[in-house]
């Protein structure tokens, strides 16, 4: 697959030029890609346009004190780890939950943000939303999309689990404990028949990859509709032995 190729078909399943677009990726899905994963990134910001936005987590361990011009990216796979490296790249400044953009909207939506939540209406995901942006899974499913975390903060959903991170306060490095939505996420999956259903979800291929594609409104909306019926909803039932979930389950105020 080359570059022109993988324009055509992000064209094809609806990527929107000039517009704000946040990519989960897996590059081990998509490849072989000529040129590798900067090919696969140089694609997406062709198929965006010069006044479109590709935004990507660059989130980290939270294990050292964070630096955008430095920290490597934890589990958040190639494509995301040369990207925030790239000239131009801004990258915000999350400790654990940072996210890097490219384009006219980028210094807008790596803007600081609170310590929690970390993907809350102030945030990089909250703004893509506010921007009227869309979600590009690659290779990834729902579980990987940060999105439904700014679903779960709007449907102030009652479950928080802390995770420490390493922050810098008056220039000395210290465990805080941050606060979010945590949880195993495999259930986010659900998503998939929501939107389905409801006409809102393009798929297709990208590279060999399955490709989805939504508007982050229309993700948002649908997961808060049924998080107000069951805010439990995305949480491994209780008996399913699921670690996390139960974590997430026992921080619920009786
Ligand atoms: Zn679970």
């Amino acid at each position: 697959m080359n570059g022109k190729e993988l324009v055509a078909q992000l064209r094809a399943l609806g990527v929107r030029g000039g517009g704000v677009l946040l990519v989960h990726t897996s590059f081990r899905a998509v490849r072989p890609v000529d040129g590798g994963p900067l090919a696969l990134i140089a694609a997406l910001r062709e198929a965006l346009g010069a006044d479109g936005t590709l935004v990507m987590p660059t989130m980290t361990d939270g294990e050292s004190p964070f630096d955008p011009a430095a920290t490597p990216t934890s589990q958040m796979g190639i494509t995301a780890e040369l990207f925030w490296r790239q000239p131009g790249v801004v990258r915000s400044g999350h400790p654990g939950g940072s996210f890097a953009a490219a384009g006219p909207r980028a210094a807008e939506i790596c803007a600081p943000q609170p310590l929690t939540p970390p993907h809350g209406p102030d945030s990089p995901v909250g703004r893509v939303h506010a921007l009227g942006g869309q979600v590009l899974l690659l290779g990834v499913g729902h579980s990987e999309d940060t999105t439904l975390h700014l679903a779960e903060a709007l449907a102030a959903v009652p479950y928080f689990v802390s995770h420490p991170c390493v922050v810098v306060v008056d220039g000395a490095p210290r465990t805080v404990a941050i606060a979010e939505t945590d949880h195993c996420c495999r259930r986010f999956a659900l998503v998939d028949g929501w939107l389905r259903a409801a006409g809102l979800q393009r798929e297709g291929k990208v590279g060999r990859a399955d490709a989805r594609l939504a508007e982050t409104r229309d993700i948002v909306r649908v997961a808060v509709e049924h998080l107000r019926a069951d805010p439990l909803l995305f949480l491994c039932p209780a008996g399913e032995a699921c670690e996390e979930c139960d974590a997430a389950r026992a921080s619920v105020a009786p």
